[in-house]
């Protein structure tokens, strides 16, 4: 593929999954954003403009944006939090695509400071296993990198403490799975809890489930099992 349709591509991609993040409701108003890196130029990445209504994305308003953080070409300001993105990518190369959303399960989650257990087939396929919360660090911050980095240790999603939710993956499909699954999991987790007792998947299913999701990362990707 050229590199003008690489980043052509991606600029698309990150329209397509920017207006599907408001109509699966993970994010409000202008909240939340996402980015891919372009494929055969891992130094540079497709992110999302910043406070636009996504029905009024253009691709080609698309910001492209190197890692250092310079816009490339873009008609748009990148994303307020694009170096929550940038770091993130700077210190995990295997991540090629990261999907941000305040979405009221996880905020609820991130407000609780609570972990969401692997106790659903779906959440394990899609992230892993459990969701652990990152700890409060300033929006922008170098500290929201390291703790974002430390909570998605082996893991596709974490929540952020007083902030909401962060998804990788190996492709944005992929991330925007871990974000979305993990968002019904954690309304699923507060309404159970509410009523009774919520255990876990036993270990062995877990690390069998799981094999789908660490797939993705060697290009093995095998679809679901849960
Ligand atoms: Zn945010």
């Amino acid at each position: 593929m050229s590199n003008a349709k690489a980043r052509r591509r991606a600029r698309a991609a990150i329209v397509e999954f920017g207006i599907r993040m408001q109509v699966e409701r993970l994010a409000y108003w202008t909240s939340g954003n996402l980015s891919m890196r372009v494929p055969g130029d891992p130094d540079l990445v497709a992110v999302s403009p910043s406070a636009m209504p996504w029905d009024l994305v253009e691709p080609d308003d698309v910001p492209l944006v190197r890692l250092d953080g310079s816009v490339l070409d873009g008609t748009t300001r990148p994303t307020s939090e694009l170096p929550l993105h940038t770091l993130l990518y700077q210190r995990r190369p295997d991540i090629r695509a990261i999907v941000h959303v305040h979405s009221p399960a996880a905020m609820a989650m991130a407000a609780l400071d609570w972990t969401l257990p692997a106790f659903l087939t779906g959440l394990v396929e899609a992230t892993g296993g459990s969701v652990a919360c990152a700890p409060y660090a300033r929006p922008g911050s170098a500290q929201l990198a390291d703790a974002v980095a430390d909570a998605l240790d082996g893991r596709g999603c974490c929540f952020l403490r007083h902030h909401g939710l962060l998804a990788i993956g190996a492709s944005l499909p992929r991330a925007f799975q871990a974000a979305t699954v993990t968002e019904g999991a954690a309304d699923a987790y507060l309404r159970a809890r509410s009523v009774g007792t919520v255990s876990d998947l036993p270990a062995d299913e877990v690390d069998w489930i799981a094999e789908a999701w660490h797939a993705q990362w060697s290009g093995a990707d095998t679809g679901t099992r849960g």
